[in-house]
């Protein structure tokens, strides 16, 4: 098969490797999409402690169901050729974390295109329980199922409602999609800051009003529109030293600031005055099982609008599209197609 594997750190090649078999309760995919993801673009410039030379990225993915390995009933096999995305975050299941409901945060969770080869190859072998059939003919926002599952949680982990405030930092796919889970959440006031000019008119059509990202002046907006308290809450989906001091400082008395953003790995932060104001800081790490099932019932009803560009190249094309998004493009969604999608009528872009 045909995958793309990072050569060095920086560079990617175009290989033909093994065709990968499905062990025992796994299931290889023939994938006809994977997107690329901000979070793997650390690994490409070579300061991700996950991702190195020798594997093959890519965990956002929409596939093929290809072949089972041994050990999967055949009352739980989908036929070959199915329409399938996958969750591909695996956690072990029975550790006290995860059976504390925390299964997003196990200590032995394996990530697709991390800990093991990804999507980024015309088949890919993954544990047949992360399977989740989909429609053939379904939305093109499917592939977005991963980034809106990440989007879902961390909106669940705020008490932020219905014709409350929130404020989003960085409008990338993520502050794109929290925009619009916020939105239909039925929050009223919805800002968001964007440092790039190209992402603007995404967030804009996502239903928030952009404020510039300068301290004094942004908080003084933002208190402004919230009658001088600031918002209900804000999420940092940069994770920059700069967005979590805006984040802090925005957010009102009693409100929540929700860290997504991966960014700095250290920051320092106004600790007395969250105390003070009794202001609750939560982080949010990817995404539960329901989360990520969620987010692929709420794509296929077609209720999720998506306003960043999504754009579809060959495998071919990857090195340069992740040399184009580490100089900062702002395209929404870059979606590699490793296999023509020909198996399954209706499937065919
Ligand atoms: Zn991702
Ligand atoms: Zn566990």
């Amino acid at each position: 098969m045909r995958a793309l594997v990072l050569a060095e750190v920086g560079r990617f090649e175009l290989v033909d490797l093994p065709d990968p078999q499905p062990g025992a309760g796994e299931v290889r995919v023939r994938v006809t999409q994977s997107g690329i993801c901000g979070s793997e673009l650390g690994g490409f410039r070579g300061t991700d402690g996950l991702r190195h030379p020798g594997l093959v990225f890519g965990h956002e993915l929409i596939g093929l169901v290809d072949a089972y390995g041994p050990g999967v009933p055949p009352d739980r096999r989908l036929e070959p050729g199915s329409p399938v995305t996958v969750n591909p975050l695996w956690s072990c299941g029975h550790c006290p974390i995860c059976r504390a409901g925390r299964p997003n945060v196990c200590p032995d969770r394996r990530l697709l295109g991390g800990h093991v080869n990804g999507s980024n190859a015309e088949l890919v072998v993954v544990d047949a329980g992360s399977l989740h059939p989909i429609d053939a003919d379904g939305s093109d926002t499917i592939i977005l199922a991963e980034p809106t599952a990440c989007a879902l949680r961390a909106v669940r982990r705020t008490s932020v409602g219905p014709g409350g405030s929130a404020l989003v930092l960085g409008a990338g796919p993520i502050g794109l999609l929290l925009l619009e889970a916020l939105r239909r959440k039925g929050v009223e006031v919805l800002l968001f800051t964007e440092r790039m000019d190209g992402r603007v008119p995404a967030g804009r059509a996502s239903g928030g009003v952009r404020l510039p990202d300068g301290d004094d002046e942004l908080l003084d907006l933002v208190r402004e529109r919230t009658g001088g308290h600031g918002v209900d809450a804000v999420f940092d989906a940069v994770g920059s030293s700069q967005t979590r001091q805006s984040a802090v400082q925005a957010v009102r008395a009693g409100g929540d600031v929700c860290l997504v953003g991966l960014h700095a790995g250290e920051s320092m932060l106004p600790v007395r005055n969250l105390i003070r104001r009794e202001v609750a800081c939560v982080t949010s790490f990817a995404y539960t099982p329901t989360d990520f099932a969620d987010a692929v019932a709420l794509l296929q009803s077609g209720d999720v609008d998506f306003h960043g560009e999504i754009v579809h190249a060959g495998l071919e094309a990857g090195q340069s599209w992740y040399e184009k998004l580490v100089a900062g493009h702002p395209a929404g969604k870059i979606v590699l197609e490793p296999s023509p999608a020909t198996v399954t009528a209706g499937a065919a872009r």
